[in-house]
């Protein structure tokens, strides 16, 4: 008995200095959705999104036996485009492989992907690191492939009555990039897919409203700290969790924040992590184990034979990328006047910036802080998007904030109303209107003074103690001014008003 508990104490000291020196390895494998009007080797639209199941299919996509597929040449300048912003290298010849497996949502047998010679190599993407810095995240590939198609299951995913294939899906262009491990935080993952969603959406590859425009692998282990070697190669002590179909941005935080409170509580009790495949459960913001162990399968790829391969380095030259959000969030610095966090926060999303862009031109700066602080945080608070805000009835209020007609403070109440406005019906009034009908305008000249009046009527005691000397009073007046006229005094028009009034008495 004594030896058992010696032995566990033991155990836990050893674990407990371990865990200690530990680090979080990352590595993010990210599929997105490349937005070309037709299929990547046929012409069928990808825009099935009103349409029934099965209805934008062809002899091609449906893999009929003595049908050619052609490659879409948009497809890959997109792709291109990518690899370029991603600052990798293009190769001089890549190849289409079949990748060849049997599921119901392939019905060709094979998915046509790049193998051991994909578009390009070596890249990297900066980010802002967690302790504030840059930091640049090294990109291995990036490839081109095809969706298969979709699965409906009937009567729950866990154990289904029936299920339905619909095949609208396959066939739709997909850019798959995979980063080194090189990511030591899910918060630094949730940035990593921000910048990368941004620079897609600056190239104008990437609609990330469509549903399935982006899926995520996440591979996570938690090793001693000295993990990588002076080569960068990894030494590994522990298995590896590999996180299958993340499908949103908050999703990839949330997956990787339990597997690490996971893999932490087991190493802790001495536990072995074994390498596995785990599924992550949006809903309930946990990953599960595999019911099957997922073998290492033998895709037998091999060069697609009815594709030649690709030689596109003469053509990425003519390929111009346009201004990226590295370079734009530089530029608002310079032309705007924004701070670095501003200006981070202004250019990370395409239309966030092209919207900062328009009402900018009240004034830089209170644009700035109305947009990337006020305006932002409202819109999250209602699941909102920047789309859904009139920059014309944005610049109606910031030009009322700029000549100084409503105060802040009823800004944010104009703000927020508008805001409900919109969430509930679409539509809004116009700030004007609004700041009538609830009686915001300020308070200032005689009517500020009226005000003034009246509180040092009700308060005598108060301004007699204020011309003893007794400075506490003169915050008590103005707080009382403040309640009366509901915020709508300017505080700096006020403390002088109320000083010339009190210092004449
Ligand atoms: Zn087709």
């Amino acid at each position: 008995m004594s030896d058992t508990s010696a032995s566990r104490t033991a155990d836990t000291r050893t674990a407990r200095t371990t865990t200690g020196e530990d680090e979080v390895i990352i590595g993010l494998e990210v599929h997105c959705q490349l937005d070309t009007k037709t299929k990547l080797f046929c012409g069928c639209s990808t825009d099935y999104r009103d349409d029934g199941p099965n209805t934008h299919v062809c002899p091609i996509c449906l893999g009929l036996p003595g049908t050619l597929p052609r490659v879409n040449k948009l497809a890959v300048e997109y792709a291109i485009k990518v690899a370029k912003a991603l600052n990798c290298e293009i190769l001089e010849e890549s190849e289409f492989s079949r990748k060849n497996y049997f599921y119901p949502d392939l019905d060709k047998g094979y998915q046509i992907t790049q193998y051991d010679k994909p578009l390009a190599v070596g890249g990297w993407l900066e980010i802002e690191s967690d302790e504030g810095g840059e930091k640049l995240v090294r990109i291995t590939r990036v490839h081109m492939e095809e969706d298969p198609g979709r699965l409906v299951h009937k009567g729950g995913s866990d154990r289904p009555k029936y299920t339905l294939v619909d095949y609208n899906r396959a066939g739709i262009p997909l850019i798959e990039m995979v980063t080194e491990p090189d990511l030591r935080s899910p918060k630094e993952a949730r940035k990593f897919l921000n910048k990368l969603r941004a620079t897609l959406e600056y190239l104008r590859v990437f609609d990330s409203e469509k549903e399935g425009s982006l899926r995520v692998d996440a591979n996570i282990s938690i090793q001693p700290k000295g993990y990588f070697d002076a080569h960068g190669k990894g030494m590994k002590e522990r298995g590896r969790v590999e996180i299958k179909n993340i499908s949103s941005y908050k999703g990839a935080e949330k997956g990787l924040t339990f597997e690490i409170t996971r893999q932490k509580s087991m190493i802790r009790r001495g536990q072995k992590l074994e390498t596995e495949t785990r599924h992550f459960v949006e809903a309930r913001g946990v990953t599960t184990a595999s019911r099957s162990k997922e073998m290492e399968q033998d895709y037998r790829y091999f060069p697609e034979p009815d594709l030649r391969p690709l030689q596109v380095r003469f053509w990425c030259d003519r390929i111009l990328l346009p201004e990226l959000p590295d370079a734009r969030r530089a530029r608002f610095m310079t032309q705007y006047g924004c701070s670095l966090d501003h200006a981070r926060t202004l250019t990370g999303e395409l239309r966030l910036a092209e919207f900062y862009e328009k009402v900018s031109s009240v004034d830089a700066a209170l644009a700035a802080t109305w947009v990337a602080d006020t305006l932002l945080g409202e819109l999250n608070y209602r699941d909102m998007s920047i789309v859904t805000v009139n920059p014309d009835q944005f610049i109606a209020l910031l030009t009322m904030l700029r000549d100084r007609s409503i105060t802040d403070k009823s800004g944010v109440e104009v703000l927020r109303n508008l805001l409900d406005q919109l969430k509930d019906s679409g539509c809004c009034e116009s700030p004007e209107v609004c700041v009538t009908r609830l009686n915001l305008t300020k308070a200032e000249g005689e009517g500020l003074s009226g005000v003034i009046e009246e509180v040092i009527a009700e308060h005598p005691r108060a301004v007699a103690d204020y011309a003893e000397g007794k400075k506490e009073a003169f915050n008590f007046l103005v707080g009382h001014v403040m309640r009366k006229t509901r915020g709508r005094v300017d505080p700096v028009e006020l403390n002088r008003a109320l000083k010339e009034r009190l210092e004449g008495v």
